[in-house]
């Protein structure tokens, strides 16, 4: 079932949103070669708890084993990891990209969005992986209006980043969100033109392109979270929640903060 957003309630998923946008942003202050992402994990906890918000990804559980609930408050995919990597104790090095993957609930509604970062300099070719795949992302958002379709999201995602030869992942997808992080509908990085369910003013949704550097196929980690590449070439992933405007798509969630952090340094 799709629930429809009332405007105070949008005003509720931009403030948990916002919040999520921050603690990336704390995190964006801490990258560089030497932390690990245990250490990302801990600052990210404690911000959203010191904001009265909980992290909604802390003990979210396992679809594939009732006893393996997700053990982190960010997930933390480094390189070849796709989504739903679980924070560790292995520094990151130079030349690593390495997505973070935010939730928070705060007054009953939820935020999610995810930045891909680079841990100092990284090669060029894994650079344009995560500038194409962040503008594929806004290609997605551009779709997100009033009258058109979820399919019209995926081709656009999807037609931006096969125009690059870079593939689309398409075992995750994005979701809809409200006082759940995850509702209906599915929102794919795939699919096409007026195809799928139709969108509608006060509908929100997570949109999260997962776009692989070589070919698309995924396998997963004996811990039963960590998304990898087969071909452990390097995947991007950016996320931000929207409103469905009736000209446009309002973002919720932000990058400003993570980039005013960055600065000259932002993709
Ligand atoms: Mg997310
Ligand atoms: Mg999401």
């Amino acid at each position: 079932m799709i629930f429809l957003k009332t405007d105070d309630e949008i005003e509720l998923l931009r403030q948990s949103n916002l919040l999520v946008a921050k603690t990336l942003a704390e995190i964006a202050k801490m990258i560089k070669p030497g932390v690990t992402t245990k250490e990302l994990d801990k600052i990210a906890e404690e911000y959203i708890r010191d904001n009265g918000a909980i992290p909604t990804f802390k003990g979210f559980p396992n679809p594939y084993n009732a006893k393996a609930p997700f053990p982190a408050s960010i997930c933390t995919s480094v390189n070849d990891q796709v989504v739903h990597g679980i924070p560790n104790d292995v520094p990151l090095k130079e030349g690593d990209i390495v997505s973070v993957d935010c939730g928070a609930l705060l007054n009953g509604y939820c935020g999610d969005s995810a930045y891909t970062f680079c841990v100092g300099d990284v090669d060029a070719e894994v650079l344009n992986l995560l500038k194409t795949t962040k503008e594929a992302l806004y290609k997605g958002i551009n779709e997100a209006v009033h009258g058109k379709r979820v399919g019209d999201i995926g081709f656009a995602v999807q037609a931006y980043c096969e125009s690059r030869s870079y593939s689309v992942v398409r075992e995750f997808v994005g979701h809809g969100i409200g006082r759940q992080m995850h509702e209906d509908p599915y929102v794919p990085n795939y699919g096409k033109k007026g195809n799928g369910i139709l969108l509608r003013k006060g509908m929100c949704i997570a949109i999260e392109p997962m776009i692989a550097q070589g070919a698309r196929q995924i396998y997963m980690d004996d811990d039963q979270w960590s998304v990898r590449t087969r071909d452990h070439k390097c995947a991007a992933h950016f996320e931000h929640t929207v409103a469905i405007g009736l000209e446009k798509a309002d973002i919720l969630s932000s990058f400003e903060y993570i980039e005013e952090v960055l600065g000259d340094k932002a993709i």
